[in-house]
């Protein structure tokens, strides 16, 4: 028997509705092209939205079909993140960072019919145009105001209905696709249906997720192209937040926190790294700040201690993946945990944590027997959601998926009887020396904890007498340190047996990192393969 409740769908039409219906008169900020902040309201961003949506339709695109967007976080990607899936297409944020030759590749996978393009970025998107002639593209945001693309995308809202009513009837339509950062392969496209991110939404809404209320200003450093921004915009717009969009590159972020009163910021770990000596310096000037949400790598115990305790600001860790939408887990102290020490609830904080409302978790191992949550059996960790994807875009069926139904993440993990995960490794990582298995994250968790070492990755290098070596690329803050070599091995030899040192410490001045700010695995391989390779 069926029930009798209204068979509303699921769509972010809903989000953008109730904004403007009931928080009209809050703020969306981000930076003009001069540098200064550029703010409206949730109804201004509202009406141009619907009217860009018509604009979409009226240049012919199709539903379902896909539009690129080559941009960083403002309020025009913003209207285009509603007004594309509203008008029934599919918005596909490139990576900005990836080269033309990859990018070329996505493109083409998938067929993006037009592109709209940040003028303020427009020098790196004309690299890519002769990759992908034939491609129309819209320019918003061009400092020159002379060039007449400039006004491209303002003329179609000003020739645009104001009129315009969205058709989403079935609430598994796609939405929108974004590519997995590709830290130790291929980027593999995930198509989210406005269904799994309504429902997202929702679960990140809850108060031991992201915990946002309407009081908040809220502040996503993290590009859309990376899961849709980790849903943080159209989390903070369906409670009412404030919204602050700018990128992790920006080299003004403190004084755009201070100015605007950021609440709640979002960013991956090497980000809030970097951040740390001016907030330490500058901690009376962001009074505001009360917590970050930050994921995509593990958060070492020690920053956690720093932004705790220091600067007296929350920390959240995530864990997640662009095929999650992209949380799994948060790492939320419970009740219980009050009466421990400050460290241990930094080591409890430091843990990827618990699977939230709607996720589930297991952990198997190699023969798919399901382990027991006992904090010491490492097995890959398998995700079910009604916001984890069942395939990638085009490529149908394949192993990432169970036969009963779970996604394979690769991630290698433990689950204490509490539910907290703690990751060890992503098992495409892992380096296999005379049959035993050398972790590199947990390498290079102690590598970062030698007060020399600003950064460090460790990968396998393929050996003929063991099959694979460690091999500690290192980044340190003293280029003129003797035998820094030898300091680390010795320093490493403390916590690990004898075949698990780096055969080799190389110095670098910098670790490569992805377009997301993760450690570039791919690249430090490539670059080690034919040097060091036995
Ligand atoms: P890619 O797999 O190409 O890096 P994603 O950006 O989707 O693309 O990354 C998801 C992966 O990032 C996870 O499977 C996991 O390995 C890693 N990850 C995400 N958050 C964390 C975290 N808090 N701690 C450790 N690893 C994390």
């Amino acid at each position: 028997m069926f029930g009798t409740m209204m068979d509303n769908p699921l769509s972010i039409t809903l989000i953008i509705e109730h904004a403007n219906q009931i928080h009209g008169e809050k703020y969306v900020y981000s930076l003009s092209p001069d540098g200064k902040i550029h703010n409206y309201t949730y109804s201004n961003l509202y009406s141009r939205t619907m009217k860009l949506a018509d604009a979409i339709t009226q240049l012919g695109i199709q539903q379902g079909e896909v539009i690129g967007t080559f941009s960083s976080n403002n309020h025009q990607h913003l209207e285009l993140c509603f007004a594309i899936p509203i008008s029934g297409s599919v918005i596909h944020p490139l990576n900005i960072k990836l080269s033309p030759v990859q990018l070329s590749k996505i493109i083409r996978e998938a067929d993006d019919k037009i592109i709209f393009v940040d003028g303020m970025i427009y020098d790196k998107y004309v690299n890519l145009c002769n990759q992908i002639e034939g491609i129309y593209s819209i320019v918003f945001n061009l400092q020159n105001s002379q060039n007449e693309l400039s006004c491209e995308y303002e003329k179609l809202l000003t020739n645009a209905r104001d009129n315009y009513t969205t058709d989403i009837q079935d609430e598994n339509m796609a939405m929108a696709l974004c590519y997995t950062s590709g830290t130790n392969g291929e980027p593999k496209g995930v198509l989210y249906t406005h269904r799994s991110m309504l429902l997202h939404t929702l679960a990140v809404n809850q108060a031991d997720v992201f915990g946002l209320t309407e009081a908040d200003v809220v502040m996503p450093l993290v590009p859309l192209y990376h899961a849709m921004g980790w849903g943080l915009h159209y989390a903070a717009m369906f409670v009412g937040a404030d919204l602050v969009l700018t990128d992790p590159i920006n080299q003004h972020i403190i004084d755009l926190i201070a100015e605007t009163k950021v609440t709640v910021a979002a960013g991956v770990p090497t980000l809030w790294k970097k951040l740390i000596p001016e907030l330490l310096k500058r901690k009376n000037d962001v009074p505001s700040l009360q917590r970050i949400i930050v994921g995509g790598e593990p958060m070492p115990e020690d920053l956690i201690e720093i932004y705790e305790k220091e600067l007296n600001i929350e920390i959240r860790h995530a864990w997640g993946m662009t095929e999650m939408s992209p949380t799994g887990t948060f790492s939320i102290l419970k009740k219980k945990h009050q009466k421990l020490s400050d460290e241990e609830k930094y080591k409890i904080k430091a843990l990827q944590g618990q699977p939230i409302p709607g996720v589930q978790l297991r952990l198997v191992d190699e023969n798919q027997c399901i382990l027991p949550n006992d904090g010491i059996c490492v097995g890959e960790v398998q995700v079910k959601s009604p916001w984890t994807a069942n395939s990638y875009f085009k490529k149908g069926l394949d192993d990432s998926l169970t036969k009963d139904g779970w996604l394979r993440t690769g991630d290698l993990a433990t689950i204490n009887e509490d539910g907290y995960m703690k990751i060890v490794d992503r098992s495409k990582s892992l380096i296999k020396s005379g049959g035993e298995s050398i972790s590199p994250m947990e390498l290079e968790a102690a590598l970062l904890k030698h007060p020399l070492v600003t950064d460090s990755s460790v990968v396998g290098i393929s050996d003929e007498k063991w099959g694979e070596r460690p091999i500690a690329v290192v980044a340190i803050s003293d280029q003129d340190s003797d035998d820094i070599s030898e300091i680390l091995r010795e320093h490493l030899s403390k916590d690990f047996p004898k075949f698990w040192i780096p055969d080799k410490f190389v110095i670098v001045e910098k670790i490569p990192k992805t377009g997301l700010g993760k450690t570039d695995k791919v690249a430090i391989r490539r670059t080690l393969d034919g040097v060091f390779t036995k």
